[in-house]
């Protein structure tokens, strides 16, 4: 095997159960193809894909970490945070995200009904077959889709034109505060992580969400610059934070950033690791 200090992984990767183009299987391939030790699958508002990547993974020296992206709101910013290392399998935690589910299946027809009303016509099918059956369906689905049809040159022009946040037919998700989230990964066993801070403009945010059990920030990411890494990394340091990272991958739906392009080294994995043998350790005493 190789030096740890060889040794690579990508903890942030979407697969086709939410909003990538991409199979768990075909994760897997290209993570294996990449020479990397490990993966974390992290499906926004989604798990499914996560016993499929495992079964693809079986017998390959390749890690799959099960995760989580869940997308909460905070003073009506939308605010990710990953989970990783959690017991995806409880009840309570299925019914929530079936909750989820459903809101965003209503939200999206309701997005396209907006889209409607603006003479965009799309129809249910050409979105929703874009997403598995049991998969969390979104706006990255809806772009392609408006894509396909022509409707717009390009997935920034879908977001700028209709579907960002601030544009005509964009329909808000179910409401879930960035505390809520974070405790649910917790009672999950999982260490709950600020994704892409550099993305989300709310720097104020991780010191007040370290009382509700923060632990770790997005360091590395493909949208983060070099500065950006450096300065997350200090502040990761300064308020005792876990560091983590990864591509983001989407497959084809966001232009390729692809898997185990953001360079996270071994030992990132291994801190993340300890500290939720720890955690657990502890909550068990
Ligand atoms: P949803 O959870 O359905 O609101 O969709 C979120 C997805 O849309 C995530 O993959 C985001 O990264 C993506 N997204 C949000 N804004 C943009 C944008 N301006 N361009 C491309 N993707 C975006
Ligand atoms: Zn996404
Ligand atoms: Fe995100
Ligand atoms: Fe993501």
């Amino acid at each position: 095997m190789k030096p740890d200090s060889k040794r690579f992984v990508d903890l942030h990767v979407h697969t086709n159960f939410s909003d990538s183009s991409l199979a768990p299987r075909e994760v897997v391939e290209i993570a294996q193809n990449k020479g990397l030790s490990a993966v974390a699958i992290t499906d926004h508002d989604c798990v499914d894909g996560i016993l499929p990547a495992q079964e693809a993974a079986q017998g390959m020296p390749l890690e799959i970490i099960p995760g989580i992206e869940l997308t909460s709101e905070n003073e009506e910013r939308e605010i990710h945070i990953i989970g990783l290392f959690i017991d995806w399998q409880q009840d309570w935690f299925g019914q929530k995200l079936e909750q989820i589910r459903q809101f965003r299946t209503l939200r999206m027809k309701e997005m396209i009904g907006r889209l409607k009303e603006n003479e965009v016509d799309i129809a249910e099918e050409d979105v929703f077959s874009l997403s598995t059956t049991s998969g969390s369906v979104g706006r990255l689905h809806l772009a392609r889709a408006l894509l396909a049809k022509g409707a717009v040159n390009s997935i920034k022009q879908a977001f700028a034109m209709y579907i960002g946040e601030n544009s005509c037919c964009y329909v808000k998700r179910m409401r879930i505060a960035p505390q809520e989230a974070i405790a649910m990964i917790k009672k999950l066993g999982g260490i709950p992580i600020l994704a892409h801070p550099g993305m989300q403009n709310c720097d104020e945010l991780i010191v007040r969400l370290l009382p509700d059990g923060l632990m770790g920030i997005e360091v590395f990411h493909i949208n983060h610059t070099p500065r950006e890494v450096h300065y997350y990394s200090e502040l990761a340091k300064k308020y005792n934070l876990l560091v983590s990272g990864g591509s983001d991958c989407h497959g084809e739906g966001k232009g390729l950033p692809f898997i185990g392009k953001v360079r996270v080294p071994y030992h990132v994995l291994e801190s993340l690791k300890q500290a939720a043998a720890a955690k657990n350790g502890e909550e068990r005493q």
